[in-house]
C-alpha cells in the first residue's frame, strides 16, 4: 500500500506548522510591545500558518483502514491515537 501523505507524515507537519505559527505569532507580540513595525504582519502570518496546520491534520491526518478523521477537536501535538475511533483498526506506523 503507497500513499503519497500518510497520516504519520501529515501529523507531523500539521504539528510542525502548528508549533511554528504559534512562534511566530507569539514573537509577532513581543515585537509589537517593542515598537517594532511590521510586528502585525508577522502575528498575522503566524495565524496563517497555525490555520494551514490545523486545516492540514484535520484534512490528512486520517484512518489508513476507513478514512475517518484521527484528530480531535482539540488534539495533543503528536498524539495519534492507537487505534482508529471509526472502524478500530490499529494506527500503526509505516515500515520504512
Ligand atoms: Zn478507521
Amino acid at each position: 500500500m503507497k500513499r503519497g501523505m500518510n497520516c504519520f507524515l501529515a501529523n507531523q507537519c500539521s504539528d510542525w506548522l502548528m508549533c511554528c505559527g504559534v512562534a511566530a505569532a507569539l514573537l509577532g507580540y513581543a515585537l509589537r510591545a517593542l515598537g517594532m513595525a511590521g510586528a502585525g504582519h508577522f502575528a498575522m502570518t503566524g495565524y496563517a500558518l497555525l490555520l494551514g496546520g490545523w486545516a492540514l491534520g484535520v484534512r490528512y491526518v486520517v484512518c489508513p483502514h476507513c478514512g475517518g478523521s484521527l484528530s480531535r477537536f482539540l488534539r495533543l501535538p503528536g498524539d495519534l491515537p492507537g487505534r482508529c475511533p471509526h472502524c478500530g483498526e490499529r494506527i500503526e506506523p509505516p515500515e520504512e
